[in-house]
Order: C-alpha cells, then sequence, then structure tokens
C-alpha cells in the first residue's frame, strides 16, 4: 500500500496498526543508453511495493535524488550533496515518526558507497534521538549478493541491474549491445570520473534477460521478508 494514496483519515486508521513503513530512495542517474535514468527508482519502489504487500506494510513517498560522484558529469545525473541527502533522508524519517511509525525500512537502489553512508547518518541520527524507533538501512544490492550466480566483473548498469530492470520497466529498459569495461585510475581523484566508464556501464548488460530479472527481484523480495521479520519481529 502507497501511503500517499491513503486519505488522511485512512492513513490515521491504518497507523494505529503499527505497519512497517518503507521508505524506497531512488536516484536519477546515468545508466549507459539501454537504461532509463530512473533505474535506480523503480527498482527499490518494486521491492518496496512488493515487501508491504506481503507483510502489511506501507510505502512511503520515494525520493528519487541521490549523491552521485562516478556519474555525476554524465547527462542526466542529477545530483544532491551529501549533507542535503542527510538532512532530506533525516526529515523525512523525522516525519515519518511523528505519524506514528515506529518500524522503518529505507530501501535504497543507489548502491554509491558514500551515498549509502549519508544514509546510514542519517538514519543513526534519528535513533540517537528516538531511542524507542526500530530503523533498518540497506541498499537492495546488499542483498544481491547471496543470489547464487557469478557477479564478479559485474557493476554499474551491468547483467544483473539490465536483467532486474528489463523484468520491472521493460518499455524503458533493454539488454545491450555489448560488454561494458571499467577502466582504474588507481587512487587518483580526478575531474572526469565517467571516463572510468566509458560506455556509462560496467558488466555483461549484453546477456541480461527479464527471466533472470524476475528471479532476481522475487530472491531480493524474499530476503527483505525475512531480514524484516527477524530485525522486528513477528510482524
Ligand atoms: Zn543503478
Amino acid at each position: 500500500m502507497r501511503l500517499d494514496e491513503l486519505s488522511s483519515v485512512e492513513f490515521e486508521k491504518y497507523m494505529k496498526n503499527k505497519p512497517v513503513v518503507i521508505f524506497p530512495i531512488g536516484a536519477t542517474e546515468a545508466h549507459g543508453a539501454h537504461l532509463p535514468l530512473c533505474t535506480d527508482s523503480v527498482q527499490p519502489e518494486r521491492i518496496a511495493d512488493d515487501v508491504a504487500e506481503r507483510i502489511g506494510g506501507l510505502v512511503a513517498p520515494p525520493l528519487r535524488y541521490a549523491f552521485h560522484s562516478s556519474t555525476r558529469n554524465m547527462p542526466g545525473t542529477l545530483t544532491l550533496n551529501l549533507d542535503t541527502t542527510k538532512m532530506v533522508v533525516q526529515d523525512i524519517l523525522e516525519s515519518l515518526i511523528q505519524n506514528g511509525a515506529d518500524k522503518l525500512v529505507v530501501l535504497s537502489g543507489h548502491a554509491g558507497s558514500s551515498h549509502l553512508v549519508a544514509l546510514k547518518q542519517a538514519c543513526a541520527a534519528v535513533v540517537k534521538k528516538y531511542p524507542e524507533i526500530k530503523i533498518m538501512v540497506l541498499s537492495d544490492y546488499d542483498l544481491v549478493r547471496d543470489y547464487p550466480i557469478d557477479q564478479a566483473g559485474d557493476g554499474h548498469g551491468g547483467k544483473i541491474e539490465t536483467s532486474r530492470l528489463m523484468h520491472i520497466a521493460p518499455t524503458l529498459s533493454r539488454r545491450a549491445e555489448a560488454k561494458g569495461h571499467y577502466v582504474s585510475h588507481g587512487y587518483m581523484v580526478i575531474p572526469n570520473p565517467e571516463t572510468s566508464m566509458p560506455s556509462g556501464y560496467v558488466g555483461a548488460a549484453h546477456e541480461a534477460d527479464a527471466e533472470l530479472g524476475k528471479k532476481l527481484n522475487d530472491f531480493i523480495t524474499e530476503r527483505l521478508v525475512e531480514e524484516i521479520k527477524q530485525s522486528f519481529g513477528e510482524i
């Protein structure tokens, strides 16, 4: 159930049952020529909808902006600063808590390490202020790593992400024409980090398929339901 599809009166009634509230955080980011800019948004939104249906949870309105480093100069990537990311997430979480939420899941489709640190800092600040609140923060890609498939060399916009998109948004995505390569600059900090990904993606996105995507998405949903039950108790 999407939180903002309820009326104020329905919402108030729904919150009396103390549902788990899932907050999907996406991004607007370049993902090669074969995937849409909303790639990192539609993945956690789909997982959030599926998980909420399984556990009677609510899905908070998604945030479709994130912090970006390696793709920041690519056309279509819209980025927040790290501090803004932390503050906007913290504000939204506190507002959900003031509306009665006490079990929160922050689910990020963008798995950039700095971005995830900003989300973790936001959650840590909220928990410090409201110690009785339970919050979980993760990327759906944290759960993908447990899926039994060779993931070596697969990355941003690669085989796994493209497969997931072909299942979730078939009209917006397609298999790439060739493998995407990563070009290392070692430990150098450079002004043009996009040169690390000449085709805008990394991995065998030409081998992606929607059937694998469905298996991956189902697997993530299943794993997240398990994690929620383990962390929040039976719900
Ligand atoms: Zn992505």
